[in-house]
């Protein structure tokens, strides 16, 4: 297998493996070790000990010194259930300028372009290393990628820069929102409603949560904006509840009430201060539940932490893939990345990769042959620059 596969063979190796967040990655990264073993390519699988069935990987090519740049992507992509697909969404299949197939926007064909490039640069003498980082878990809020970096700095010179080849149709994206999540879980406690007064309803003590969660969109709103949250829409951290649950009869105070609180936080507002600004107002109310009945809780646990990637003062990344795409605007977004853990983690990061985020996840997700194609020149520029 030393024969060196061009993007479009990589593309459609790693579409054909089903990599569905719920369901193992290992073949993807066993296929991608035993390839880079062919070339001879320094490369760590991490084993998530929690859930042995995935793995992330990461690479190293050039120089064994620091202030090398990172290609970082997920290899897990979201389920193909009750879609309708007009071909195998796990081959790749070219049609009318596009070629089709589950993760092909989002985000396997960067991953392709980012193994080519590794192997093309292990070729060439680069000045600056060049190294490749295969995340899990990003489909379900992000996970995969914080140990993994932690393990990729234990084992390879550090990088300075990091591009999350998420789909931007290749355009530097330096800015975007962070995301924290709370599976809350109210308790109350079950009388006839026409005893309410002696029982807790988990609906109504949660409903005051929920409308806390209005208080605080409403406040957000009327106060003044930063000039780096007048960058996003909105311009302002917000609250929501998206799913609700709980209560068994009419006329029964509820036992039990549960819903997702979820924050997403403009870039200069803090992930932690609004959990102690929620977990303070659930001790708050939870403290009330009590006063009536003692064994009545809410019970809170942090399901995702998606830092916010904050627009860096002339970022290494940012000026990196400014300069080998000639787009000078400023983008930001409104999902989350990986971009903003790898921040967090010391690096100077961007987010930007071919293909358009409107087919991530859709049936018949594909990338354009000519956004696969212009990825394909971004990283023979990119291979130039560092060999310079
Ligand atoms: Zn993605």
């Amino acid at each position: 297998m030393t024969e060196r596969l061009s993007p479009l063979e990589i593309m459609t190796r790693l579409v054909s493996f089903p990599t569905v967040s719920r369901d193992t990655n290992l073949p993807l990264v066993d296929w991608v070790a035993e390839y880079l073993t062919s070339h001879g390519i320094e490369h760590h699988i991490w084993i998530d000990p929690d859930q042995p069935h995935k793995a992330g990987l990461y690479a190293h090519v050039g120089p064994r010194v620091e202030g090398g740049l990172v290609l970082s992507g997920h290899t897990d992509v979201v389920p193909v259930d009750g879609q309708d697909w007009s071909s195998d969404p796990y081959v790749v299949e070219e049609r009318d300028g596009k070629y089709y197939g589950r993760g092909c926007a989002d985000m396997k064909g960067f991953d392709a372009l980012a193994l080519w490039a590794l192997v093309e640069g292990h070729y060439a003498d680069l000045k600056r290393p060049l190294q490749l980082a295969y995340t899990f878990d990003e489909e379900i809020g992000c996970t995969g990628a914080p140990p993994l970096i932690v393990e990729m700095q234990k084992h390879l010179p550090k990088a300075e820069a990091v591009i999350v080849g998420e789909p931007s149709m290749l355009k530097a994206v330096t800015g975007h929102k962070g995301g924290t999540g709370f599976a809350t879980t109210v308790t109350g406690y079950e009388v006839h409603s026409s005893l309410m007064h002696t029982g807790v309803s988990a609906i109504m003590e949660g409903a005051k949560l929920i409308d806390w969660a209005n208080h605080r969109n409403i406040e957000n709103r009327e106060k003044p904006q930063t000039d780096l949250a007048a960058m996003f829409t909105p311009p302002w951290t917000t609250c929501h509840v998206g799913m609700v649950s709980g209560g068994t009869a009419h006329n029964i105070t509820a036992g039990e009430c549960r819903f997702w609180m979820d924050f997403r936080v403009v870039p200069g507002e803090s992930l932690p201060d609004w959990e102690a600004a929620y977990r303070a107002e659930v001790a708050r109310i939870e403290a009330e539940m009590q006063a009536v009945r003692p064994e009545a809780k809410i019970a809170v646990e942090k399901v995702f932490h998606v830092p916010g990637l904050v627009p860096e003062e002339d970022g290494a990344a940012e000026t990196l893939v400014r300069s080998l795409t000639g787009d000078n605007g400023s983008h930001v977004v409104s999902y989350g990345t990986e971009a903003g853990q790898y921040q967090e983690a010391g690096y100077s990061a961007v987010v930007c990769g071919p293909g358009d985020i409107a087919q991530a996840h859709q049936a018949d997700e594909f990338i354009t042959v000519a956004q696969f194609e212009a990825g394909h020149q971004f990283m023979r520029d990119l291979l130039a620059r560092l060999a310079a």
